[in-house]
């Protein structure tokens, strides 16, 4: 229930049902109704003619009586006297009078209106004498009226007095019911067209007698005006009314549910039709909607010209509330699938239906931050299109989708393995022309990421082949087939960003300190942060792992600011107890280009109000500082500001030595595999000793990672190394216990 709420089908039928509740849709039923009305507007039938009784003032009880005669000389079928009857003039007149209605005998009915439109019972007629009258029968009229006194309604006949009279309508269509309560009127007769003449001519005895013999004659005041209004013309004569009542008794049918429910059929019928579009595929889903709107528009009308009265208004409010809704997600959903070069971005990849047999690529631009940083930020658009453009040319595919990053994804039809490698190496090839952009030209390269595993969601296979494209791009390899083995894993990459936010939350992440060690002091002059995810179901992950992972989710940043956070205060509660702590933070290789990456560290520490010095940003080599402009930037800005830096992972990375040539750097972090290997082999050992040389040699502090016996330590003391840090001294460990540990080593070097 709460889900269908929350659909905008459940939705919009729930405004609609509420306009019922409220009856807020009376008044687009009622422009309907009028607008309809005008529409199939009709003559009126030929068997009923008014005589007007317009040619005087007052008519005495003795013009009457004439006027009665003369009209009984033209052998009409039936007369209605609808006007008042003048009384108590003189006795002699209304003698005459009362003489000339016998003369009709049973063919005289008298019209009694009701003073005012109310409900059906409790109205007070203008009754008329049946001292003039004698036993002549009387019909009477009144309406049920909507909320802006238009007639929508009439009883069969009306309680006076203790006395049933039948209404006007019922005896003009000669139709009697004891069962049914109410009728609805026609309203599609134009009163304009009753035939009507003027009284005058009776007297003058100009009326041919072909006119009124056998008809229906409805003798009038012309004051009568309708109490009630008339759909599409409003204010009537009241006799209209009756002659459309009776029009609408001639109907097949008389069926309503009411004006509150009377709306809910179309309603249904709406709902069912707009449901079922949308659950269908395109272009029955047009037809299912149109179908929709023709109901709602069209069927009501017909359906009351034959006199069931089912009211388009909720219908219309559903449609309405159910299109802008539709209209509004549109927008915001292709918003969401444009990525900000304009082209559909790989959300749109991944929504989009698939053809059968298709194998899925995506292909990542090397160097695409780097030459978006190069570019004026008005062609970025323009290099993301004529990126696109050549993959288009090569891979003969219209339709390629764009990720925020240099990534370009797009569907192609499944070939034998083989075929397809050799088909994008083909497209590789069309990158070694370099690109030009503006005034720029780039060398750039192409890595594919392929995903051939048909069957899995779309969703699931753009995000393999991703995959496989940035590990492409990071081994330097042209393609990279993604394995369907590992699509188990997908949906947990997939989610990784709810799931990290979590772990933050719930306190299953957390920041380890591993003590570093001052070698020639014997003291803790630092740590190291660390991060580390005790996953409830998956038990620890390491940092390895679901680094990489928050890197492709794009959840690096945070994750580094809240390390960062965290570190702060355990360094300002170190700092608190005794001489220098030195705290240091690993900084993502993939964070080290970003441009707001400065400002953020500087306000964090300014808010924090640590001195920047006391802390120390790792940073590992993934290439040449040379080639990343911007990454070099930050990282000299990052020390301007008083933060040192260590190149982590020594002799490890691609480009160890362009690093150090390359990057102000306070301090040089030999990786554990070298570290490690000192104690047995003697080449390790003199790496280590040349590196640290090295590294004092142009103004360096050493690091040794991974120190696991005291061997090794005593080997590094040897060689002049300065810090170590490694199992042997203190594994990554929560705060208080290094707090434990480092109190303990103040209080050993106090008592030395
Ligand atoms: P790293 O910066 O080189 O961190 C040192 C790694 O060596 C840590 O692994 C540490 O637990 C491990 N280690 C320390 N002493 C020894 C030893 O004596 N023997 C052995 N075998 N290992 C030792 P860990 O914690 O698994 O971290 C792995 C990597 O994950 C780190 O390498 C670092 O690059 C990354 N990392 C950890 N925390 C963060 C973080 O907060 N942000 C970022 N961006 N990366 C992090
Ligand atoms: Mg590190
Ligand atoms: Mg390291």
């Amino acid at each position: 229930m709460r889900r269908f709420v929350r659909s905008t089908l459940g939705f919009s039928v729930l405004v609609a049902l509420l306009t019922v509740v409220l009856s807020a849709g009376e008044p687009l039923a009622h422009v309907y109704w009028n607008v309809g009305y005008k529409i199939f507007q009709r003559n009126a039938p030929a068997g009923i003619v008014l005589i007007t009784l317009n040619d005087r003032p007052r008519w005495t009880a003795a013009e009457l009586a004439e006027l009665l005669n003369r009209l009984r000389r033209q052998m009409p079928r039936r007369v209605y006297f609808d006007a008042a009857i003048p009384t108590g003039e003189n006795a002699r007149d209304d003698a005459a009078l009362t003489k000339a209605i016998r003369s009709f005998g049973d063919d005289i009915t008298f019209v009694a209106r009701g003073e005012k439109v109310d409900t059906f019972n409790s109205i007070s007629f203008a009754m008329p004498p049946r001292r003039i009258i004698g036993s002549a029968r009387v019909a009477v009229s009144t309406w049920q009226t909507n909320f802006l006194d238009f007639a929508v309604a009439a009883p069969y006949q009306v309680l006076v007095g203790g006395r049933s009279y039948p209404t006007l309508s019922t005896e003009l269509a000669g139709v009697h019911s004891a069962f049914e309560r109410s009728y609805f009127p026609d309203f599609a007769v134009d009163p304009a067209t009753i035939p009507r003449f003027a009284s005058q001519r009776l007297i003058d005895y100009d009326m041919p007698t072909s006119i009124l013999a056998g008809r229906t004659v409805i003798v009038t005041a012309p004051d009568r005006v309708a109490a009630a209004r008339y759909f599409g013309h409003a204010t009537v004569p009241a006799v209209a009314l009756d002659v459309a009542g009776a029009e609408g008794l001639a109907r097949p049918f008389s069926l309503s549910l009411g004006q509150t429910f009377g709306s809910l059929p179309i309603l249904a019928l709406v709902v069912v039709l707009v449901a079922a579009g949308a659950r269908t595929h395109r272009r029955r889903k047009a037809a299912f909607y149109a179908l929709a709107v023709l109901a709602t528009f069209v069927l009501p009308m017909p359906l009351r010209l034959q006199g069931i009265v089912f009211a388009p208004d909720c219908a219309l409010i559903f449609l309405a509330v159910y299109g802008s809704l539709r209209l509004w997600q549109k927008r915001t959903r292709r918003i969401q699938l444009t990525s900000a070069s304009g082209l559909p971005n790989l959300l749109a990849l991944a929504a989009d239906p698939l053809p059968v047999g298709s194998d899925l690529v995506v292909g990542v631009i090397a160097r695409y931050e780097e030459m978006l940083a190069t570019l004026p930020r008005d062609l970025h658009g323009e290099c993301a299109r004529q990126i696109a453009r050549r993959i288009s040319a090569g891979s003969g595919t219209a339709t390629i989708y764009h990720g925020e990053g240099g990534q370009f994804g797009w569907s192609e039809e499944a070939r034998p393995l083989e075929m397809q490698l050799d088909h994008l190496e083909g497209l590789r090839a069309l990158f070694a022309a370099p690109l030009t952009i503006g005034s720029h030209t780039f060398d750039t390269n192409i890595h594919f990421g392929l995903d051939r595993n048909e069957g899995f969601d779309t969703l699931t296979r753009v995000n393999s082949a991703l995959a496989s494209a940035n590990e492409a791009l990071s081994n330097g390899r042209a393609i990279e087939l993604f394995e369907a083995n590992r699509l188990a894993e997908a949906p947990w990459e997939l989610s990784l960003h709810a799931r990290i936010e979590e772990g933050l939350r719930n306190g299953d992440i957390w920041l380890a300190y591993q003590p570093q060690w001052n070698i020639a002091e014997n003291r803790i002059c630092g740590a190291e942060a660390l991060i580390r995810w005790n996953h409830p179901t998956r038990g620890p992950i390491t940092p390895d792992a679901f680094i990489l992972q928050a890197e492709r989710a794009g959840r690096i940043d945070a994750l580094t600011y809240w390390v960062l956070d965290l570190a702060i205060t355990a360094a300002l509660a170190l700092n608190a107890r005794g001489p220098r702590f030195q705290m240091s933070v690993n900084l993502s290789a993939q964070m080290v280009d970003k441009p707001d990456l400065v400002s953020n560290f500087a306000n964090i520490v300014n808010r924090r109000g640590i001195d920047p010095a006391l802390l120390t940003v790792e940073v590992t080599e993934t290439s040449s500082l040379r080639n990343r402009p911007a990454a070099c930037q930050n990282l000299t800005k990052l020390r301007e500001l008083g933060f040192r830096l260590s190149i982590d992972d020594f002799g490890t990375g691609e480009a160890s030595l362009a690093y150090l040539a390359d990057l102000p750097s306070d301090e040089l972090k030999i990786d554990r595999r070298f570290v490690s290997r000192i104690t047995s082999s003697p080449r390790d050992a003199t790496i280590v000793a040349n590196t640290i040389a090295l590294a004092h040699a142009l103004g360096q502090l050493v690091v040794a990672e991974g120190i696991e016996n005291p061997e090794t330590l005593a080997m590094l003391r040897e060689m002049g190394c300065d810090l170590a840090q490694g199992y042997h001294l203190g594994r990554p460990q929560a705060f208080d216990l290094l707090e434990q540990e480092y109190d303990a080593n103040l209080n050993m070097i106090r008592s030395a």
